[in-house]
C-alpha cells in the first residue's frame, strides 16, 4: 500500500497530454462559452444529459468534455444530476419506446428558461436507427428542440460551438 501512494506521487499523470494547438482552441472555445453563459444567465452554464437510445458513442464525446484531458469544468460548464437544476437538456439517440416518458419528464422538470440540444445524427434524424422497431422518431418529435449538433458523434469541440451558438442565438430570441 506504502508502495502504491509513493508510486502515485511521484508518477506523472498517464493521460496523454493535449496538442498544444488543440488545448488553445478549446481554451478559447471554453473562454467564449463562459463569457456568453455569464452574460445571459449571470452564472456557469448547467446541463443535464439524457441518453434517449444512442450507441454510447456519443455520451464518450460528451463525458470527454468533463474529463482530465479536456477538463472544461475550468470554464464554467457544469454536467447536473438534476433536470430542475439544468439551463440545457442535452440529448442524444434516437428517442426509443422506452426512454420516451422519461425524457418528456425530464423536459417537463426543468424550469424556464430551458433550452435542448440534440446532439449528434441519431438524435436529429435517427441515423442508422431510422425505422427501427424499437424508436419513437427523433428528438424533436418528442421534446421542442432548440439546436441540433450533427456528427456521428459529434467531437468535443463541435459540441463547445453547438453551444455557444445556442446562448448567442437565445440572446436574441428569448428575452428572460
Ligand atoms: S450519432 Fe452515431 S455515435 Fe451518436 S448515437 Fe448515433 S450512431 Fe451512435
Amino acid at each position: 500500500m506504502r508502495k502504491l501512494i509513493w508510486q502515485s506521487l511521484l508518477q506523472s499523470p498517464l493521460s496523454e497530454p493535449i496538442s498544444a494547438a488543440d488545448d488553445l482552441g478549446l481554451a478559447a472555445l471554453g473562454r467564449s462559452l463562459h463569457t456568453a453563459a455569464r452574460r445571459r444567465l449571470g452564472r456557469s452554464l448547467s446541463i443535464r444529459e439524457v441518453d434517449a437510445g444512442s450507441c454510447n458513442a456519443c455520451e464518450l464525446e460528451i463525458h470527454a468534455l468533463n474529463n482530465a484531458f479536456y477538463d472544461l469544468e475550468r470554464f464554467g460548464l457544469r454536467f447536473v444530476a438534476s433536470p430542475r437544476h439544468a439551463d440545457v437538456l442535452l440529448v442524444t439517440g434516437p428517442v426509443t419506446k422506452n426512454m420516451r416518458e422519461a425524457l418528456e419528464r425530464t423536459y417537463a422538470a426543468m424550469p424556464a428558461p430551458k433550452w435542448v440540444v440534440a446532439a449528434g445524427d441519431c438524435a436529429a434524424d435517427c441515423g442508422v436507427f431510422a425505422g427501427s422497431y424499437a424508436c419513437v422518431g427523433a428528438v424533436a418529435s418528442v421534446v421542442p428542440v432548440d439546436l441540433h449538433i450533427r456528427g456521428c458523434p459529434p467531437t468535443p469541440s463541435a459540441l463547445l460551438r453547438g453551444l455557444i451558438a445556442l446562448i448567442d442565438r437565445s440572446d436574441a430570441q428569448k428575452p428572460f
